[in-house]
């Protein structure tokens, strides 16, 4: 195992108690957005059209990037750009809900169902979406080489290699979040059950749950896992171990070769508890994904709520279902405290891509300034990815993009350890982000 640059930051620490999810009613409308990382799927209904939880409500044509599945039941208003939380507009499909509390399940077909192709299928019908960023889609990277649609080995020759690794990750991926801790001990029937699936899929030679040292577990669950022919893989409490960059090489003792480089690059596939357990609930019930797990935090007041809602509810909904909302926040986050995005208004669809929303008091906020760098280096000792945080926010700073991506720019895994360690209290990530949004306009429009 290789030890990565890291830092032990407080919230990270604490461990959580099994607090469950509290199940929020169904929401009057929902916001779906048809657009992610990997591509975006075309709408296949239209406004005035009734439709019912767990229909499609947009597909790839390819059949590549996961489908949208209705999350209420009611009638489609509209398809429309729609703010995301990462400040984007996104081609979205809204639905005024009718209160009904139904799921339409995906078919289940017998004893076919248990095949691994079947169950591949089924995870990719069931649209999935996971927090962690990848390269390929879910059902793509879980796929051992003899299931991987041949029409992809050439664009993708990692998927060729065997899995060596099948890491099912339980650490929560920052500080002050719990979301994967409590998954854990909440829904523990859904995550064992999902193992066996996963290794059948993956036919990986290893399978890992990751979670940090001395976390809180379900009673016996170690030697649950350990019959079921996985191992408990106990991790220190470091950030950002738990994010692939820093997971993979942990475990595997490769780094990954590029930015945009998936784990199958060095016979890996990483996924997370939450994800498996959807996965668990898709091929074991037939349920599609429709619901998000989001943690609201208020560190001021020592508030933790973690709840499931219908995916695409918004935030403005959420908070009225909540009977103790955070009371006259100074900045909302979406996305936690380290990774997050800010907010400017409370419109913002919660998806399955959401994991947590952060509510800080005007004493927690950090007042970024427009201070120049004073060389101080701490950035460079800390920067997970070995890169040059300060040269790197001034050229981002002067325009110097180009100049910036030479320097990896897009190695840059926006951690914001910068930004914390930084005694100038640049607003680091923020540039970073600024050039890289800046490069890739230009890379679009070129
Ligand atoms: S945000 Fe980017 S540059 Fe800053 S420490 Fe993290 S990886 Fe390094
Ligand atoms: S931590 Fe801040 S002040 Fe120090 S080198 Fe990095 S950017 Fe400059």
């Amino acid at each position: 195992m290789k030890t990565i640059r890291g830092l032990r930051v407080p919230g990270l620490q604490d461990d959580v108690s099994p607090a469950g999810f509290r199940h929020l009613p169904v929401p009057e409308r929902v916001v779906l957005p048809l657009e992610f990382s990997l591509g975006k799927v075309n709408p296949v209904v239209e406004p005035g059209q009734q439709i019912r939880a767990g229909e499609y409500v947009g597909r790839d044509e390819n059949q590549m990037i996961p489908p949208v599945r209705a999350s209420v039941s009611g009638v489609v208003t509209e398809i429309t750009p729609w703010p995301s939380a990462d400040g984007q507009k996104l081609l979205s499909v809204v639905i005024e809900a009718n209160g009904d509390e139904e799921v339409v399940r995906l078919p289940l077909n017998g004893n076919g169902e248990s095949k691994p192709e079947s169950l591949l299928r089924r995870i990719a019908e069931a649209g999935i979406r996971e927090v962690d960023a990848y390269a390929w889609p879910l059902a793509v990277r879980l796929a051992q080489p003899s299931l991987t649609p041949p029409i992809l080995l050439p664009f993708a020759p990692a998927l060729r290699k065997p899995v060596r690794y099948l890491i099912i990750n339980g650490m929560d991926r920052q500080p002050g979040v719990s979301v994967r801790r409590n998954a854990i001990l909440a829904e523990e029937k859904e995550l064992l059950e999902s193992v066996p699936l996963l290794k059948q899929i993956t036919a990986a030679e290893t399978t890992l749950i990751t979670i940090y040292k001395d976390q809180k577990l379900p009673a016996d669950f170690e030697r649950k896992v350990s019959s079921l022919g996985a191992e408990l893989l106990k991790c220190p409490r470091t950030y950002p171990l738990a994010l692939k960059q820093g997971l993979i090489p942990y475990v595997t003792g490769e780094k990954l070769p590029g930015p945009n480089d998936d784990a199958r690059s060095v016979g890996a596939v990483m996924l997370d508890v939450t994800t498996a357990q959807r996965i668990a609930a898709a091929c074991k019930e037939g349920y599609p994904a429709v619901e998000t797990s989001v943690e609201i935090i208020e560190p001021a007041r020592g508030a933790t709520t973690h709840v499931k809602v219908r995916e695409g509810t918004l935030l403005e909904d959420l908070l009225a279902q909540l009977p103790d909302r955070p009371q006259n926040p100074a900045k909302t986050i979406i996305g936690g405290p380290f990774l997050g995005y800010a907010q400017y208004q409370f419109r913002i669809p919660l998806t399955q891509q959401t994991d947590s929303v952060v509510f800080q008091s005007k004493d927690e906020l950090t007042h970024f300034v427009n201070a120049p760098c004073m060389n101080c280096g701490f950035c460079v000792r800390h920067c997970p990815m070995g890169l040059m945080p300060g040269d790197l926010s001034r050229l981002c700073e002067y325009g110097h993009f180009e100049a910036a991506e030479k320097a990896g720019l897009f190695h840059c895994i926006e951690c914001g350890i910068c930004s914390y360690v930084c005694p100038a209290q640049r607003p680091m990530v923020q540039l970073l982000r600024f050039g890289k949004s800046e490069m890739l306009a230009v890379q679009e429009a070129s």
